[in-house]
């Protein structure tokens, strides 16, 4: 039984060596100069799979029983004198073999019992790294009474394996001690990885799995980066209170790390609907249906809603030849009363936005807003890094609800984040620069509450000008009384909740029974008129293709605005008019453009954008 299992090890290694002979000659010969300088060997799943019947065999052995498959190629390197010649075959024992490219990603709150012990691919964002530290993988012990060494003796995950005793040259019972120079060391880094947003319906919290890389995988993946984790699913038995327990937790032997950068590469557009994004944006009703398919069920507020699809569309980031960059996400702000539906519309936006983050101020969590180094129970007594909203909302939109409420640490960090669009933190073993390329929709109550009539609006609003100064668009929401308005609002509201009504409707007498009249006219205010799947679909392909440029005459209109808006300025108000107006007229002329899918700033772009720049600045920046 045992010969049969050993003739089959074998037999696999050999048809792992033609595998590789045939397609890995240039890579094998490469860690064989390199060596250990280059000790990874990448072998792509998807060259596996067309390898034949073999291949196809190879690959699904992979997935069920990776241990093995990983020890066979290894073998396979050792046993033919791939790479090393016999007497230095044990060199191969350091060769890692990693697997790329599987076509199959499953979703964090997928995973199960059943795929422990599997080779798995997930993909995520990374949310926290800790420090990278040194574990020891074998050991070499001196015994203290004859000095003997003992050989190398492996160590397992975690726990720190004893030498043999007695001693086996004086067989006394003796203290042993390590000695480091002797023996092995890896590095060791832990990652927590979270889903990415857009594969999180509406609203759900998304879950999260914690990652083991070694060696040449350490330091690879910064909190922020959007990566696809291919490893090994090992579960480790939960101790309580020195107890065992029945439970245990999972996590992720890394074997490789993919880095997905691409921006929208997880919004997929077939003909059909480009051929619907390219109708839509000949309706010259496009600007209105945009506007009013944000929030639907909130009545009213036109201009934020409009000024809302353009942050969604955004300018476009530009290199300059010295290596900095301006950005071209706009950042937006809503200060206003309570009650009048800032909440609401934040929450409504995440849904449109491909990549989207919804928070709060006040309720973040430890990372904040930006990103915090701490030394907590995740890593172990090292240090680790965690990703705050901006980060996680890399190259998407970061809503931040409650920003008067923010911590001070925050404060002073988005300062960075929203113009460089970079986090630096170097605190104890970690120095990092995280990416915060997103756009910033905030909102924000008045200092006391609510806004005084008579107080000046410098006092009102609870950040500092520098602040203030880096938002695009900075709109004062006042709720004040008006019959007509109020009425209005009062029915949409009243409209809104008879879908609930319709709901409980149809759940009673479901189909027959049910007039579409009464449908039609209980949906109608609350239905948007582009749906959100087409909404996010269309700004992904206009964020994809279009990068329109400025004409003379548009260019015009805005230095025109600009150098009278210069000579408006009022000290007293609670935002200085600098060259970053005139940027952001530029970045919201690129939106503007973008929205109908054009390759030029025209004049009513610019006169779009000049309108409803003046709405914000007229209460914060001039009489
Ligand atoms: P804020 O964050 O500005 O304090 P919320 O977003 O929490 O306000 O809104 C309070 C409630 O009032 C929400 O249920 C919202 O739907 C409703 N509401 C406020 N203004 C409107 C409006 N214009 N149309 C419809 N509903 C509104
Ligand atoms: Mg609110």
């Amino acid at each position: 039984m045992a010969e049969e299992e050993e003739v089959k090890i074998t037999d696999k290694a050999g048809d792992w060596n033609r595998f590789l002979k045939k397609h890995y000659k240039a890579e094998l010969g490469e860690i064989a100069r390199e060596f250990p300088h280059k000790k990874s060997l990448i072998i792509d799943y998807r060259k596996l799979e067309k390898h034949g019947k073999k291949g196809l065999e190879l690959a699904d052995e992979l997935l069920r029983n990776p241990g093995k498959v990983i020890e066979d190629v290894r073998d396979a390197v050792k046993n033919y004198n791939l790479i090393f010649t016999r007497d230095e075959e044990e060199k191969a024992d350091f060769i890692n073999i990693r697997f790329t490219g599987l076509p199959k990603k499953v979703a964090v709150r997928d995973i199960r019992a059943d795929d422990i012990n599997t080779y798995i691919s997930v993909e995520g964002i990374v949310r926290k790294v800790t420090e990278v530290r040194p574990r020891l993988t074998y050991a070499v012990f001196r015994c203290l009474q004859c000095g003997t060494l003992t050989p190398p003796i492996k160590q397992g995950y975690g726990k720190f394996q004893e030498p043999y005793r007695p001693c086996t040259q004086c067989e006394r019972q003796t203290k042993m001690e390590i000695v480091p120079s002797l023996s092995k060391f890896v590095d060791v880094q832990k990652i927590r990885i979270q889903e990415s947003p857009e594969g999180l319906r509406g609203g759900e919290q998304p879950q999260t799995i914690d990652v083991d890389v070694t060696d040449d995988l350490v330091a690879l993946a910064a909190p922020g980066d959007r990566i696809i984790i291919n490893g090994i699913l090992r579960s480790i038995q939960r101790v309580s209170y020195g107890n065992k327990s029945s439970l245990f937790d999972i996590y992720i032997e890394a074997n490789s790390i993919e880095m997905g950068e691409k921006e929208f590469e997880e919004v997929n557009i077939s003909d059909e609907d480009e051929k619907a994004i390219v109708e839509l944006s000949k309706d010259h009703e496009v600007y209105r249906k945009f506007a009013s398919s944000i929030a639907p069920s909130i009545y009213g507020n036109e201009e934020v809603k409009e000024a809302i699809s353009l942050i969604l569309f955004g300018g476009i980031m530009k290199e300059l030849p010295d290596g900095s960059h301006l950005r071209g996400d706009i950042h937006m702000l809503l200060v206003g009363d309570p009650g009048i539906a800032k909440s609401q519309m934040l929450r409504y936006v995440i849904k449109l936005s491909p990549r989207g983050i919804y928070t709060s101020g006040k309720s973040s969590t430890s990372a904040g807003l930006t990103a915090t180094a701490v030394k907590d129970e995740f890593g172990d007594g090292r240090w680790t890094l965690e990703a705050g909203a901006l980060v996680l909302a890399d190259m998407g939109i970061a809503a931040v609800d409650e920003m008067d409420k923010m911590a001070r640490e925050d404060r002073s960090a988005l300062h960075e984040a929203m113009e460089q669009q970079s986090i630096s933190i170097a605190k104890a073993g970690i120095t990092a620069t995280l990416k915060s390329r997103c756009a910033l929709l905030g909102a924000a109550n008045p200092k006391m509450g609510r806004f005084d009539e008579y107080a000046p609006m410098a006092e009102q609003i609870n950040m500092p000008p520098s602040l203030l100064s880096r938002f695009d668009l900075i709109f004062v929401m006042k709720d004040q009384p008006n019959e007509a308005l109020d009425r209005a609002i009062g029915e949409h509201i009243l409209k809104s909740h008879r879908v609930g009504e319709l709901i409980e409707h149809i759940k009673k007498e479901p189909i027959e029974g049910v007039d579409s009249d009464y449908i039609e006219q209980a949906l109608k205010p609350v239905t948007p008129e582009i749906e959100p799947g087409l909404f996010r679909k269309y700004i992904a392909y206009a964020k994809r293709n279009c990068f329109p440029i400025l004409t003379d005459e548009a260019k015009e209109q805005l230095m025109h605005y600009y150098l009278n808006l210069r000579g408006l300025a009022d000290e007293n108000k609670p935002v200085p008019v600098t060259a970053r107006q005139l940027e952001a007229l530029v970045r919201l002329g690129e939106a503007s453009a973008r929205l109908r899918l054009s390759t030029r700033i025209e004049e009513e772009d610019a006169e779009r954008v000049v309108r409803i720049v003046d709405r914000c600045l007229k209460d914060v920046a001039y009489d």
